[in-house]
């Protein structure tokens, strides 16, 4: 065993979301043709967003000197020039947030953002303050913790449940119980949210912005679902920026997680903080992805693609696994599916259930169903003993239609033989 560092010991000793990834894709590999897999976060594949793809490549192979300059160039640390003055073009023209070049950087996916970001914002200051980043409401994105090359800094703090009717709910930020005081750095939320679908209102975002200005530090936005692209929102509500904010956006679940490509649009000084840490971590980003985007986000193509493909794609799916929860689920049973405002899961609650949502995990791997069990998500939170966390699944709607539809059969069966055993 190498005698690791902080880092290392933080970073290189696997963590809990590692070993469920391990499982869910042993699971997979092992599990035969019949698993069924609402466990992961991959984007579905959109036969015409893959046209798309396909179409660029091939223009990219036409262009005398375009592919040697994609695979055969280092980008500079902040990303492609021509990506980033077209996206500033985008952000200040069709959505008039003040945004030029130097707001902008580009990083190896939205998670080497969070990464970056967190580790330079939180954590031991030279003084030997212990900086946090909040999250005011959780669950929360997994991807986010175990990120520290230090000591945890997350503070989270737990929502307000809505119940809606007999079966749906709703989270709220608890604002009566946030707390910011000098060792908030930032604070952070993903909106779409992954594991809820859950939308925070504009009036939450407001609250949020005007709460992280009064104590001087930035409000970062996870959009890597949101507006303009790839628009996987389907509440009510628009996309913010301002001069306080730091919003994350990537080219994942428009259709190009393999291109590895995040976008930092954020205040000046953050932005070029962010090419340093790309800098010194990676020397350059990948310029795949940044290539074949390029002339969809300057021609403003890309927002009518997430409008009317890629949105629509989803609002489908979503509805489609609603219908199916509905059909399945025994109505007499206290289950509860999050209002689903965009993202690609739905979270299901089975208040009071007799068993932990770890155990229905592992029942439910038995009959061949992946999930996530919620009790993940709840990171940065003390209260240990508030029942709820352990309470709540995430599935994926993402994959062929039966394996949803079967897959939601199956879970409504295991939940209802766990409350009937009681
Ligand atoms: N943020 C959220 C909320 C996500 O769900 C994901 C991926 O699932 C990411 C960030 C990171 O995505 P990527 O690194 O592929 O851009």
């Amino acid at each position: 065993m190498a005698d690791f560092s902080i880092f290392g010991n933080n970073l290189c000793g696997g963590s809990g979301i590692e070993e469920l990834m391990d499982d869910l894709g042993n699971a997979l590999a092992h599990g035969g043709p019949d698993t069924k897999m609402l466990g992961g976060g991959q984007p579905g594949s959109i036969p015409e967003m893959n046209a798309i793809w396909r179409k660029r490549m091939e223009e990219i192979m036409a262009e005398p000197g375009a592919m040697e300059a994609m695979v055969g160039n280092y980008d500079p640390p902040k990303g492609s020039p021509k990506f980033i003055s077209a996206l500033a073009h985008l952000f200040s023209q069709e959505l008039g947030w003040d945004v030029t070049e130097e707001n902008i950087a580009i990083t190896a996916g939205g998670q080497t953002a969070f990464f970056f970001l967190f580790n330079a914002l939180a954590g031991r200051t030279r003084d030997g303050r212990r900086k946090k980043i909040l999250l005011p409401l959780v669950p929360e994105y997994i991807g986010y913790s175990n990120q520290s090359v230090g000591e945890d800094f997350f503070r989270a703090v737990k929502p307000k449940i809505e119940k809606i009717g007999a079966h749906q709910f709703k989270y709220r930020v608890d604002f009566d119980a946030l707390e910011i005081d000098d060792e908030v750095a930032a604070i952070c939320v993903s909106r779409p949210t992954n594991p809820t679908g859950n939308v925070l209102t504009d009036n939450e975002m407001a609250k949020l912005s005007a709460l992280a200005e009064q104590h001087g530090i930035p409000l970062i936005i996870d959009n890597a679902y949101g507006a303009p692209f790839p628009n996987i929102f389907f509440a009510d509500a628009n996309p913010i920026w301002n001069a306080n904010t730091i919003l994350t956006m990537s080219l994942s679940k428009i259709g190009l997680p393999g291109t590895r490509t995040g976008i930092v649009v954020a205040p000046k000084e953050i932005a070029a903080a962010v090419a340093s840490m790309s800098a010194i971590v990676g020397l350059a980003n990948s310029n795949v992805g940044q290539a074949i985007m390029e002339p969809l986000v300057r021609s403003g193509e890309v927002l009518k693609l997430s409008n009317e493909v890629v949105k629509p794609f989803y609002v489908e799916k979503s509805q489609k696994a609603q219908q199916w929860v509905r059909e399945s689920f025994d109505d007499t049973l206290p289950y509860r599916v999050h209002l689903s405002e965009g993202a690609l899961f739905l979270w299901l609650w089975f208040e009071d259930m007799p068993v932990s949502s770890k155990e229905l995990y592992e029942r439910l791997k038995q009959r061949g169903v992946l999930v996530v069990p919620g009790n993940y998500f709840f990171f940065g939170l003390e209260d240990e003993s508030w029942k709820h966390r352990s309470e709540c699944i995430r599935m994926t709607f993402t994959m062929e239609e039966s394996v949803v539809k079967d897959g939601i059969a199956i879970i409504a069966e295991e939940v209802a033989k766990i409350y009937a055993e009681g």
